[in-house]
């Protein structure tokens, strides 16, 4: 079999969105299960909203998702340069060929292929199958004529149906691995691989992604760039993860996966054309699931930025308390927060003592009757266990004492939270000091 070599090929006219993201994702997948070969093409020929820092954004987007490339503008290639810009000549090259053997000609610095009457230009693709189209059937709009393509404008830039075949052809794709909105383009380009002689690569349309109200995804239904994601405290594994399933699936429900999972796993033949829907619900899920597995000390990297935006003193504690504290701190919160920023959130206590104050003041509360309890539970040895045991015997031993009552003042008073890791868990980790710090703060020991 020949060589797996599939292209990335966005145009650098804005961020790295969503479908941009799933097409490189797909494409990726596509050369990591073959062995092949990942190609990062920029399509720039729109001078005038194409810019380096575009560029430069989808090719950080694509690195912050885990998608490497083998070739590309920025590390080279033996089929560059990898920017249309700098292939200008060879585009005009094969359109003067085109015109010398008659199939395209000029109309003033234009060039224009002859689209002729009778050609069938069906094909088969991967996802969506057997397509059927006849030369027939490009006409003008509202008119008899056939409409020909036109390959290089008369500003001398090439159009992308024409410059997409060149670069495919010149860098050797073997299957071209793109958004279903380019299925109406492919007959166009099929004329023109012929018209050069050249054979036809596979292809494989990928479906369009809808919100949750079954529209076109758009800027409507949130987030639509990828770096957007990042911020909100998404992770790229997750990200990687939640893209990989719209229009694909493993297979016997599996769900969460790591990049090398799904490359060993992924199939061309198991993409769905039905349109994928975008759900954060299961975005959530499955960050979460992806949380829950890290490693402690990459987690505590993904949320301590968090942290810091909350303006939390996170170098001072781990000063004074080492990385450990927090990295256990987070450990001890099991999967609670679906992003790493609702974990930094549901966790900053950990941190510091400023977020409870701001959060609870123990107004209302029959401290006479606690700080009894209080003292009992801090005579006690400092761990969980043992904490806890202190605090079922006091209840026990007091008639009608019930232990939510005075289990809750003591998360409030830690915590600043109504719910919370177990509440002698998080004593435990504090450390007696503080808690008791705390609870001195507000009048309970
Ligand atoms: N530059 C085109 C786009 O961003 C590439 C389409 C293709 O993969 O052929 O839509």
């Amino acid at each position: 079999m020949t060589e797996v070599r599939v292209r990335f090929a966005p145009s650098p006219t804005g961020a790295l969105h969503i479908g941009g993201g799933h097409t490189a994702l797909f494409n990726w997948l596509w050369a990591r299960h073959n062995n092949g070969k990942f190609i990062l093409r920029i399509e720039d020929t729109d001078l005038v909203r194409s810019t380096k820092e575009y560029e430069q954004t989808i090719m950080s987007g694509m690195v912050w998702l885990g998608l490497d490339w083998d070739e590309g503008p920025d590390i080279g290639g033996n089929y560059g340069p990898y920017r249309q810009s700098e292939r200008l000549d060879i585009y005009r090259d094969y359109a003067e060929q085109l015109v010398s053997e008659g199939k395209a000609y000029r109309d003033g610095e234009a060039i224009i292929f002859r689209v002729e009457p009778g050609q069938d230009i069906s094909f088969r693709d991967i996802v969506y199958g057997q397509i059927d189209v006849m030369s027939d059937g490009l006409r003008e709009k509202d008119s008899d004529k056939l409409k020909d393509i036109v390959i290089i404008k008369s500003d001398g830039m090439p159009t992308y149906n024409y410059a997409v075949v060149v670069d495919d052809h010149m860098m050797r794709i073997s299957h071209v691995i793109r958004g279903e909105d380019h299925i109406s383009n492919t007959p166009k380009q099929i004329l023109l691989y012929r018209a050069l002689g050249w054979e036809v690569p596979e292809f494989a349309h990928l479906p369009m992604i809808l919100g949750k109200d079954k529209k076109k995804l758009s800027k409507r239904h949130g987030a639509t760039s990828i770096y957007e994601y990042r911020d909100m405290g998404y992770m790229p594994d997750s990200m990687f993860n939640f893209l990989a399933l719209l229009g694909w699936s493993a297979g016997d429900d599996r769900e969460i996966f790591t990049r090398s999972e799904a490359a060993e796993w992924f199939e061309l033949s198991r993409v769905t054309r039905k349109a994928a829907v975008f759900d954060f619900d299961k975005l959530n899920h499955i960050n979460q699931e992806h949380l829950k597995r890290l490693d402690p000390s990459v987690r505590l990297g993904m949320v301590r930025p968090f942290w810091v935006e909350a303006g939390l003193p996170v170098a001072d504690v781990e000063a004074k308390r080492g990385v450990k504290y927090l990295e256990d701190a987070l450990t001890l919160m099991e999967g609670r927060g679906r992003t790493a920023k609702e974990m930094a959130e549901f966790s900053d206590y950990f941190v510091s003592f400023e977020p409870v104050k701001a959060r609870w003041n123990a107004d209302g509360l029959d401290k006479d009757k606690l700080r009894p309890f209080f003292g009992a539970v801090f005579s006690s040895e400092w761990k969980a266990e043992k904490l806890e045991e202190a605090a079922r015997s006091w209840v026990g031993g007091h008639e009608g004492a019930k232990m939510k009552d005075y289990a809750m003042p003591l998360r409030f008073a830690l915590t600043g939270m109504k719910v919370s890791p177990g509440i002698f868990e998080v004593a435990e980790h504090l450390g007696r000091e503080e808690c008791e710090s705390r609870l001195k703060f507000y009048g309970l020991l």
